[in-house]
């Protein structure tokens, strides 16, 4: 079985974002870039699949510039086995970015595509989900576990209410939740042996998607600055200041 893992060059989760003074957007010059974690815990998964002898071949996908090419190296270096990158310098909504990868997944046909749940830059938790409903494909999101037992993947899905377990017909879309596991960091040989896994580079244009933007964003600013705390006496002090506060 193949299995293709996208991954998405995003502000790194340590960096606290700076907002463009015009309003337009999160400043991006000069800051630190890293791969979404969750896509993290989604090449972690797809290596430890390998490793369990379910699956042979891993392919990273990113659709980005052309720095996203590292975001991929780090891919490879965790251990996919060879990646592809879909360059553009537009920033590509997530129903284009299901669109490629449904493009990709057709030439590919892999067993699995496992996704992370979410962006941490745009927060949408919208790609996995339209990319299992352009294929028509069963999806299992918020993994917290991935079991695969012949044709077929048991997904045990974070939801409010506690813990859903699917059983999902393969081919299948899943998306990962922070519990799966734990990434491993890639050690100085493999990063070595990375940089001689093949990489492919295409185009939307291949795949014959639009990337126009479909949202506009309207502004974007700070979040409102936390008003400062104050001490209170005793429990009674505090009750009355919840009180006059209105929420007890
Ligand atoms: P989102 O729906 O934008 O929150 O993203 C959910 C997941 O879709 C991410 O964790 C990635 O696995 C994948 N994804 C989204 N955008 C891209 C991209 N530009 N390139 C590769 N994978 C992506």
């Amino acid at each position: 079985m193949k299995i293709l893992v996208p991954v998405k060059r995003v502000i790194d989760y340590n960096v606290k974002p700076r907002v463009k003074s015009d309003g337009t957007g999160v400043d991006l010059a000069n800051v630190k870039m890293s791969m979404n974690p969750f896509d993290e815990i989604a090449v972690e998964e797809a290596i430890r699949l390998k490793e369990a002898g379910t699956a042979e071949e891993i392919v990273a996908v990113s659709i980005g510039p052309a720095k996203a090419q590292e975001t991929l190296r780090t891919a490879l270096a965790m251990g996919a086995d060879r990646a592809i990158l879909v360059e553009t310098d537009d920033e590509v909504e997530p129903l284009a970015v299901a669109k490629i990868l449904k493009a990709i997944t057709d030439e590919e046909t892999p067993g699995l595509v496992i996704l992370g749940k979410q962006a941490i830059d745009d927060d949408s938790n919208q790609t996995g989900q339209m990319l299992a409903a352009l294929l028509g494909r069963p999806q299992g999101t918020f993994a917290s576990e991935v079991t695969v037992e012949g044709d077929s993947v048991t997904v045990k899905r974070e939801v409010d209410g506690g813990l859903e377990t699917v059983k999902l017909a393969m081919p299948a879309v899943i998306t990962t939740d922070l519990r799966l596991n734990e990434p491993r960091y890639a050690s100085l040989p493999n990063i070595m042996k990375a940089k001689k896994k093949p990489l492919d580079t295409k185009s939307p244009a291949d795949y014959g998607v639009d990337t126009a933007p479909r949202l506009k964003t309207i502004t974007v600013g700070e979040p409102p600055v936390r008003q400062a705390g104050i001490k209170v006496e005793d429990v009674d002090a505090l009750v009355a200041k919840l009180k006059d506060m209105g929420v007890a």
